[in-house]
């Protein structure tokens, strides 16, 4: 079975290449990346193949995907504040590339499996978040990723095409890159306490999210390709714990063995305040799944950013 996994070189997409090709059952695994938050250190050593070009560029995904039997579709451009500073940047790669990743699928007849965002969910307070609730997205971003669901959804009854997608939640673990402005809070967090430097936490702190390890997400992405699964409707991909920015904070300290130090910023626009995934729809489809735990992925990330010093 051969895969293309577009946004292969960045931090899931790389993940997922390396759990792809420990498959017995996986050939060929091509990763087709701009690079542009992506690197092609990422994938060494995992035996992909890495094409460097766009989504946007449809004569490239035709020939790409032309002998794939699937493809994970993970190219976007991420990160709300991202989308806040470039709404039309976010568009580009995140809807109109979606629809050309799509047409590219339907013409090769490729099963689909795509990348959406908790974000979706936006202002819905309702906790644990459900697939059945509204979607009220807070930021040009989370706008961006309900058109990529809504498009990849609509493809099942408009072209027969066979796909799946995802609502990542926050997604953590090796490869996660740190050190810039729109870095996520894990890689974040740890990058600072490495360096002996205060955590930035934005607004109070008692802000929830669902944390899962990549490599836990790897492996369910994986497994939808080989057995094919498709869904009607999205399904969340995380496992409903529910962790304060504070709490992660404490966990870290715990992984790292030493005492941190936390500095409060304000309140990032576009943000929500609590996320949770209920994950019966995920548990239905997968159910032979371990989940890493928290406290299990963060030592394992850790092991990873002491590795780069
Ligand atoms: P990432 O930035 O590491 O990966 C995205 C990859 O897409 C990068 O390698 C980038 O170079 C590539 N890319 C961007 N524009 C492209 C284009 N036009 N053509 C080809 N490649 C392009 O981010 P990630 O965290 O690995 O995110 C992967 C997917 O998961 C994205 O769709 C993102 O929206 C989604 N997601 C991630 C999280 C999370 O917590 N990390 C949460 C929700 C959803």
């Amino acid at each position: 079975m051969n895969v293309v996994v577009t946004g292969g070189a960045g931090f899931i997409g790389a993940n997922l290449c390396r759990e792809l090709l420990s498959r017995p059952g996986i050939g060929d695994v091509v990763a087709l990346d701009d690079l542009s938050t992506g690197s092609a250190a990422n994938l060494a050593g995992t035996g992909a193949e890495l094409v460097e070009g766009s989504i946007l560029d449809p004569a490239l995904l035709e020939d790409v995907v032309a002998g794939a039997d699937a493809v994970v579709h993970l190219a976007a451009r991420p990160s709300v504040p991202r989308s806040l500073a470039d709404p039309f940047a976010s568009h580009d790669v995140n809807a109109t590339g979606t629809v050309r990743v799509l047409e590219a699928c339907r013409r090769a007849g490729t099963h689909l499996v795509a990348a959406s965002s908790s974000s979706v969910y936006g202002s819905v307070t309702d906790l644990p978040k459900h697939e059945g609730l509204p979607t009220r997205p807070l930021s040009p971003y989370a706008a961006s990723k309900l058109a990529t669901e809504a498009y990849v959804l609509a493809y099942g009854p408009a072209f027969g095409l066979p796909a799946l997608v995802f609502r990542f939640f926050n997604v953590y673990g090796p490869l996660q890159s740190a050190g810039h402005a729109y870095a996520a809070v894990v890689p974040s967090f740890v990058d600072a306490a490495l360096r002996g430097e205060p955590l930035t936490v934005h607004g109070d702190g008692h802000q929830t999210r669902d944390f899962t390890y990549v490599g836990t997400v790897a492996r369910v992405l994986a497994d939808a390709v080989e057995r094919e699964v498709t869904c009607p409707a999205p399904v969340n991909l995380a496992f409903g714990t529910r962790v304060s920015v504070l709490e992660l904070a404490h966990q870290l300290a715990k992984a790292l063995g030493s005492a941190i130090e936390i500095r409060h910023e304000d309140a990032r626009r576009g943000d929500v305040r609590d996320s949770q995934a209920d994950d019966t729809a995920l548990r239905a489809l997968f159910p032979n799944l371990r989940a890493t735990p928290l406290e299990e992925g963060l030592e394992e990330t850790v092991r990873w950013f002491r590795s780069l010093a």
